[in-house]
Protein backbone atom coordinates (compact mmCIF):
# COMPACT_ATOMS: atom_id res chain seq x y z
CA UNK A 1 0.00 0.00 0.00
CA UNK A 2 0.99 3.49 -1.05
CA UNK A 3 1.60 6.01 2.05
CA UNK A 4 -1.16 8.48 2.66
CA UNK A 5 -1.58 11.23 5.14
CA UNK A 6 -5.29 10.95 6.14
CA UNK A 7 -6.35 15.19 5.21
CA UNK A 8 -9.97 14.34 4.10
CA UNK A 9 -12.96 13.85 5.98
CA UNK A 10 -13.92 10.50 5.22
CA UNK A 11 -16.35 8.49 4.30
CA UNK A 12 -18.52 11.36 2.59
CA UNK A 13 -21.88 10.73 2.54
CA UNK A 14 -23.95 9.11 -0.50
CA UNK A 15 -27.30 10.98 -0.23
CA UNK A 16 -30.57 10.57 -2.41
CA UNK A 17 -32.06 14.26 -3.27
CA UNK A 18 -35.83 13.21 -3.41
CA UNK A 19 -37.42 16.11 -5.28
CA UNK A 20 -34.70 16.34 -7.49
CA UNK A 21 -34.54 12.83 -8.63
CA UNK A 22 -38.44 12.48 -8.79
CA UNK A 23 -38.08 15.86 -10.89
CA UNK A 24 -35.75 14.18 -13.81
CA UNK A 25 -37.64 10.90 -12.97
CA UNK A 26 -33.72 9.21 -12.24
CA UNK A 27 -33.18 6.74 -9.68
CA UNK A 28 -30.40 9.16 -8.52
CA UNK A 29 -27.54 9.05 -5.73
CA UNK A 30 -25.31 11.36 -4.65
CA UNK A 31 -21.62 10.97 -3.14
CA UNK A 32 -21.01 14.37 -1.57
CA UNK A 33 -17.66 14.33 -2.46
CA UNK A 34 -17.89 18.03 -2.27
CA UNK A 35 -18.08 17.41 2.12
CA UNK A 36 -14.53 15.88 1.80
CA UNK A 37 -13.36 18.64 3.77
CA UNK A 38 -13.72 22.39 4.77
CA UNK A 39 -12.45 25.30 2.84
CA UNK A 40 -9.79 22.73 1.03
CA UNK A 41 -12.89 20.54 0.00
CA UNK A 42 -14.01 18.57 -3.23
CA UNK A 43 -12.16 15.79 -5.33
CA UNK A 44 -8.54 16.94 -5.26
CA UNK A 45 -7.79 16.28 -1.93
CA UNK A 46 -8.60 12.38 -2.18
CA UNK A 47 -5.45 12.59 -4.79
CA UNK A 48 -3.46 15.24 -2.25
CA UNK A 49 -3.27 12.51 0.05
CA UNK A 50 -1.00 10.70 -1.95
CA UNK A 51 1.22 13.24 -3.78
CA UNK A 52 2.05 15.55 -0.71
CA UNK A 53 2.42 11.72 1.27
CA UNK A 54 5.02 11.38 -1.66
CA UNK A 55 6.42 15.12 -1.25
CA UNK A 56 6.74 14.45 2.44
CA UNK A 57 8.57 11.40 2.18
CA UNK A 58 11.18 12.84 -0.07
CA UNK A 59 11.99 15.67 2.26
CA UNK A 60 10.49 18.21 0.25
CA UNK A 61 9.70 21.82 1.72
CA UNK A 62 8.13 23.43 -1.32
CA UNK A 63 5.17 21.84 -3.76
CA UNK A 64 4.88 23.32 -7.18
CA UNK A 65 2.09 22.82 -9.33
CA UNK A 66 -0.50 24.47 -11.60
CA UNK A 67 -3.89 25.69 -13.45
CA UNK A 68 -6.40 27.75 -14.57
CA UNK A 69 -7.05 31.21 -12.32
CA UNK A 70 -9.77 29.83 -10.72
CA UNK A 71 -8.06 26.49 -10.00
CA UNK A 72 -9.95 23.87 -7.35
CA UNK A 73 -6.52 21.97 -7.40
CA UNK A 74 -3.92 24.79 -7.19
CA UNK A 75 -6.37 25.94 -3.72
CA UNK A 76 -6.49 22.33 -2.12
CA UNK A 77 -2.63 22.50 -2.31
CA UNK A 78 -2.51 26.01 -1.14
CA UNK A 79 -4.51 25.44 1.97
CA UNK A 80 -3.48 22.15 2.50
CA UNK A 81 0.22 23.21 2.23
CA UNK A 82 0.27 25.49 4.95
CA UNK A 83 -1.06 23.07 7.12
CA UNK A 84 1.72 21.19 6.64
CA UNK A 85 3.97 23.84 7.06
CA UNK A 86 4.79 23.58 3.17
CA UNK A 87 6.00 26.69 0.81
CA UNK A 88 3.57 26.50 -2.61
CA UNK A 89 3.82 27.55 -5.81
CA UNK A 90 1.26 27.95 -8.08
CA UNK A 91 1.25 28.72 -11.49
CA UNK A 92 -2.34 30.04 -12.80
CA UNK A 93 -3.49 30.43 -16.24
CA UNK A 94 -4.64 33.94 -17.14
CA UNK A 95 -5.12 35.70 -20.54
CA UNK A 96 -4.09 39.16 -18.61
CA UNK A 97 -1.07 38.11 -16.75
CA UNK A 98 -0.49 42.08 -15.92
CA UNK A 99 -3.55 42.22 -14.22
CA UNK A 100 -2.75 38.81 -11.85
CA UNK A 101 -5.00 37.08 -9.89
CA UNK A 102 -8.46 38.83 -8.78
CA UNK A 103 -8.76 38.37 -4.81
CA UNK A 104 -11.66 36.34 -5.54
CA UNK A 105 -12.79 33.05 -5.12
CA UNK A 106 -10.10 30.14 -5.47
CA UNK A 107 -7.69 32.76 -5.88
CA UNK A 108 -8.44 34.66 -2.83
CA UNK A 109 -7.92 31.26 -0.54
CA UNK A 110 -4.63 30.95 -2.32
CA UNK A 111 -3.22 34.26 -0.81
CA UNK A 112 -5.06 33.90 1.92
CA UNK A 113 -2.88 31.03 2.65
CA UNK A 114 0.21 32.33 1.58
CA UNK A 115 0.96 30.62 -1.85
CA UNK A 116 3.07 32.15 -4.24
CA UNK A 117 0.83 32.81 -6.98
CA UNK A 118 2.91 33.11 -10.73
CA UNK A 119 -0.04 34.17 -13.67
CA UNK A 120 0.94 32.70 -17.06
CA UNK A 121 -0.36 32.85 -20.68
CA UNK A 122 -2.32 30.76 -21.99
CA UNK A 123 0.70 30.22 -24.64
CA UNK A 124 3.41 29.41 -22.25
CA UNK A 125 0.91 27.35 -19.63
CA UNK A 126 1.21 24.51 -22.90
CA UNK A 127 4.52 24.16 -21.68
CA UNK A 128 3.84 23.86 -18.04
CA UNK A 129 5.55 21.11 -17.16
CA UNK A 130 8.53 22.44 -18.40
CA UNK A 131 8.01 25.62 -16.58
CA UNK A 132 7.59 23.74 -13.49
CA UNK A 133 10.29 21.92 -14.10
CA UNK A 134 12.38 25.12 -14.58
CA UNK A 135 11.08 26.64 -11.01
CA UNK A 136 12.36 23.60 -9.79
CA UNK A 137 15.39 23.69 -10.56
CA UNK A 138 15.58 27.26 -9.53
CA UNK A 139 14.37 26.51 -6.25
CA UNK A 140 16.94 23.72 -5.92
CA UNK A 141 19.71 25.91 -6.65
CA UNK A 142 18.40 28.32 -4.08
CA UNK A 143 18.74 25.15 -1.09
CA UNK A 144 14.90 24.32 -1.32
CA UNK A 145 13.93 20.85 -1.75
CA UNK A 146 10.65 20.85 -4.11
CA UNK A 147 8.02 18.77 -5.14
CA UNK A 148 6.33 18.97 -8.56
CA UNK A 149 2.43 18.18 -8.47
CA UNK A 150 1.11 17.73 -12.28
CA UNK A 151 -1.90 19.46 -13.17
CA UNK A 152 -5.32 18.63 -11.41
CA UNK A 153 -3.01 16.56 -9.35
CA UNK A 154 -3.74 13.81 -12.02
CA UNK A 155 -0.51 10.91 -12.40
CA UNK A 156 -0.83 7.66 -11.67
CA UNK A 157 -0.52 8.23 -7.86
CA UNK A 158 -2.96 11.12 -7.59
CA UNK A 159 -5.15 9.05 -9.56
CA UNK A 160 -4.74 6.31 -6.94
CA UNK A 161 -7.52 8.63 -4.50
CA UNK A 162 -10.20 7.53 -6.63
CA UNK A 163 -9.36 3.95 -6.51
CA UNK A 164 -9.57 4.70 -2.78
CA UNK A 165 -12.84 6.65 -2.88
CA UNK A 166 -14.00 3.68 -4.71
CA UNK A 167 -13.35 0.86 -2.14
CA UNK A 168 -14.95 4.09 0.73
CA UNK A 169 -18.32 3.08 -1.55
CA UNK A 170 -18.71 -0.60 -1.37
CA UNK A 171 -18.11 -0.57 2.28
CA UNK A 172 -21.36 1.81 2.38
CA UNK A 173 -22.98 -0.75 0.33
CA UNK A 174 -21.93 -3.50 1.89
CA UNK A 175 -23.70 -1.31 5.55
CA UNK A 176 -27.23 -1.50 3.34
CA UNK A 177 -26.23 2.56 2.20
CA UNK A 178 -28.30 3.69 -0.69
CA UNK A 179 -29.72 1.05 -1.60
CA UNK A 180 -26.23 -2.00 -0.81
CA UNK A 181 -26.78 -2.50 -4.82
CA UNK A 182 -24.44 -1.27 -6.87
CA UNK A 183 -24.84 1.28 -9.18
CA UNK A 184 -25.04 1.56 -13.11
CA UNK A 185 -23.35 4.16 -14.02
CA UNK A 186 -21.20 6.89 -12.25
CA UNK A 187 -21.28 10.07 -14.11
CA UNK A 188 -18.87 12.79 -13.12
CA UNK A 189 -17.13 16.14 -14.49
CA UNK A 190 -13.73 15.57 -15.95
CA UNK A 191 -10.75 17.65 -17.22
CA UNK A 192 -7.47 16.46 -15.66
CA UNK A 193 -8.51 12.96 -16.50
CA UNK A 194 -7.45 11.26 -12.76
CA UNK A 195 -10.72 11.27 -11.40
CA UNK A 196 -11.86 9.18 -14.23
CA UNK A 197 -9.07 7.12 -14.42
CA UNK A 198 -8.97 5.96 -10.49
CA UNK A 199 -13.08 6.26 -10.62
CA UNK A 200 -12.59 3.17 -13.35
CA UNK A 201 -10.56 1.40 -12.00
CA UNK A 202 -11.70 1.08 -8.57
CA UNK A 203 -15.54 0.66 -9.60
CA UNK A 204 -14.54 -2.68 -11.37
CA UNK A 205 -12.39 -3.65 -8.78
CA UNK A 206 -15.06 -3.41 -5.70
CA UNK A 207 -17.72 -4.46 -7.77
CA UNK A 208 -19.74 -0.29 -7.49
CA UNK A 209 -20.87 0.43 -10.94
CA UNK A 210 -20.66 -0.51 -14.41
CA UNK A 211 -19.81 2.16 -15.80
CA UNK A 212 -18.43 5.43 -15.61
CA UNK A 213 -19.31 8.21 -17.58
CA UNK A 214 -17.05 10.94 -17.35
CA UNK A 215 -18.20 14.66 -18.77
CA UNK A 216 -15.49 16.12 -20.56
CA UNK A 217 -15.75 19.90 -19.22
CA UNK A 218 -12.20 21.42 -20.89
CA UNK A 219 -10.60 18.99 -23.72
CA UNK A 220 -12.72 17.00 -26.24
CA UNK A 221 -13.46 13.70 -25.99
CA UNK A 222 -10.83 12.01 -28.33
CA UNK A 223 -7.96 13.88 -25.86
CA UNK A 224 -9.16 13.09 -22.62
CA UNK A 225 -10.24 9.62 -23.54
CA UNK A 226 -6.36 8.97 -23.93
CA UNK A 227 -5.48 11.19 -21.39
CA UNK A 228 -7.27 8.92 -19.00
CA UNK A 229 -6.27 5.27 -20.82
CA UNK A 230 -2.60 6.67 -19.96
CA UNK A 231 -3.65 7.26 -16.69
CA UNK A 232 -5.03 3.90 -15.58
CA UNK A 233 -1.55 2.44 -17.36
CA UNK A 234 0.39 4.64 -14.55
CA UNK A 235 -1.53 4.08 -11.85
CA UNK A 236 -1.46 0.15 -12.78
CA UNK A 237 1.66 0.11 -12.60
CA UNK A 238 1.90 1.44 -9.16
CA UNK A 239 -0.87 -1.07 -7.86
CA UNK A 240 -0.81 -3.86 -10.30
CA UNK A 241 -3.45 -5.92 -8.27
CA UNK A 242 -5.80 -3.67 -10.26
CA UNK A 243 -7.71 -5.25 -13.04
CA UNK A 244 -9.19 -4.06 -15.87
CA UNK A 245 -11.41 -0.71 -15.52
CA UNK A 246 -15.37 -0.42 -15.59
CA UNK A 247 -16.39 0.39 -19.23
CA UNK A 248 -14.92 4.36 -19.21
CA UNK A 249 -17.38 6.55 -21.65
CA UNK A 250 -16.08 10.08 -22.15
CA UNK A 251 -18.76 12.28 -23.10
CA UNK A 252 -18.08 15.80 -24.39
CA UNK A 253 -21.70 16.66 -25.30
CA UNK A 254 -21.87 19.03 -22.40
CA UNK A 255 -18.41 20.89 -22.62
CA UNK A 256 -20.14 24.35 -23.42
CA UNK A 257 -18.75 27.36 -25.11
CA UNK A 258 -15.58 26.93 -23.46
CA UNK A 259 -13.51 26.12 -20.13
CA UNK A 260 -15.01 27.79 -17.57
CA UNK A 261 -17.55 29.24 -19.30
CA UNK A 262 -21.47 27.25 -18.82
CA UNK A 263 -24.60 27.98 -21.40
CA UNK A 264 -27.74 29.45 -20.16
CA UNK A 265 -28.94 26.45 -20.20
CA UNK A 266 -26.59 24.71 -17.77
CA UNK A 267 -26.43 27.83 -15.55
CA UNK A 268 -30.63 27.60 -15.35
CA UNK A 269 -29.96 23.79 -14.40
CA UNK A 270 -27.63 24.80 -11.33
CA UNK A 271 -30.39 27.30 -10.25
CA UNK A 272 -32.74 24.65 -10.63
CA UNK A 273 -30.94 21.85 -8.74
CA UNK A 274 -30.18 24.15 -5.96
CA UNK A 275 -34.08 25.20 -5.65
CA UNK A 276 -35.21 21.24 -5.89
CA UNK A 277 -32.23 19.88 -3.48
CA UNK A 278 -30.11 22.96 -1.92
CA UNK A 279 -27.11 20.92 -3.56
CA UNK A 280 -24.72 23.46 -5.15
CA UNK A 281 -22.88 22.53 -8.11
CA UNK A 282 -20.50 25.57 -9.92
CA UNK A 283 -20.93 26.80 -13.86
CA UNK A 284 -16.90 25.44 -14.55
CA UNK A 285 -16.61 21.80 -13.51
CA UNK A 286 -20.01 20.22 -11.71
CA UNK A 287 -22.68 22.11 -13.19
CA UNK A 288 -21.68 21.25 -17.11
CA UNK A 289 -21.55 17.71 -15.40
CA UNK A 290 -25.14 17.39 -14.45
CA UNK A 291 -26.74 19.24 -16.88
CA UNK A 292 -25.29 16.44 -19.30
CA UNK A 293 -26.75 13.96 -16.91
CA UNK A 294 -30.14 15.20 -16.96
CA UNK A 295 -30.40 15.29 -20.73
CA UNK A 296 -29.45 11.80 -20.61
CA UNK A 297 -32.37 11.16 -18.81
CA UNK A 298 -34.53 13.24 -21.12
CA UNK A 299 -33.28 11.20 -23.84
CA UNK A 300 -34.50 8.19 -22.17
CA UNK A 301 -31.24 7.20 -21.53
CA UNK A 302 -31.19 6.34 -17.76
CA UNK A 303 -34.46 4.44 -17.96
CA UNK A 304 -34.26 1.78 -14.92
CA UNK A 305 -30.37 2.82 -13.82
CA UNK A 306 -29.44 3.50 -10.94
CA UNK A 307 -27.03 6.19 -10.85
CA UNK A 308 -24.72 7.78 -8.67
CA UNK A 309 -23.38 11.39 -8.96
CA UNK A 310 -20.17 12.02 -7.89
CA UNK A 311 -20.11 15.66 -6.76
CA UNK A 312 -16.76 16.78 -7.05
CA UNK A 313 -17.24 20.41 -5.27
CA UNK A 314 -15.94 23.46 -6.83
CA UNK A 315 -18.32 25.85 -5.08
CA UNK A 316 -15.33 29.13 -5.14
CA UNK A 317 -15.65 28.58 -8.93
CA UNK A 318 -19.19 29.53 -9.01
CA UNK A 319 -18.64 32.22 -6.22
CA UNK A 320 -16.18 34.12 -8.21
CA UNK A 321 -18.44 33.89 -11.17
CA UNK A 322 -21.31 35.85 -9.44
CA UNK A 323 -22.30 38.07 -12.20
CA UNK A 324 -23.12 35.06 -14.88
CA UNK A 325 -26.09 34.93 -13.11
CA UNK A 326 -28.02 37.59 -12.92
CA UNK A 327 -30.36 36.20 -15.77
CA UNK A 328 -30.60 32.90 -14.38
CA UNK A 329 -33.22 33.53 -11.73
C1 LIG B 1 -10.65 19.17 -10.94
C2 LIG B 1 -12.12 19.04 -10.83
C3 LIG B 1 -12.82 18.07 -11.57
C4 LIG B 1 -12.15 17.18 -12.57
O1 LIG B 1 -11.32 16.23 -11.99
P1 LIG B 1 -10.09 15.67 -12.84
O2 LIG B 1 -9.53 14.62 -12.01
O3 LIG B 1 -9.17 16.85 -13.05
O4 LIG B 1 -10.60 15.21 -14.15
C5 LIG B 1 -14.18 17.97 -11.39
N1 LIG B 1 -14.84 18.79 -10.55
C6 LIG B 1 -14.21 19.73 -9.83
C7 LIG B 1 -15.01 20.60 -8.95
C8 LIG B 1 -12.83 19.89 -9.94
O5 LIG B 1 -12.21 20.84 -9.23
Amino acid sequence: MRKRLALAHLPTPIQRPKRLADAMGVDLYVKRDDMTAGPEAGNKIRKLEYLLAAAREEGADCVITCGGLQSNHARATALLSAGLGLRAVLYLRTADVAAGAPLEGNALLDRLAGAEVRPISPEAYRDREAVMAEAAAEIRAAGGRPYVIPEGGSNGLGALGYVRAMEEIRKQLDLGLAGGKPFDVIVHASSSGGTAAGTALGAARYGVAGEVRAMAVSDDRATLARVALQLMDDARALEPHLGAPAHLVVDDSARGPAYAVATPEQRQRIVQVARLSGLVLDPVYTGKAFAGLWDLAERGELAGKRVLFLHTGGLPGLLAQGASFADSM
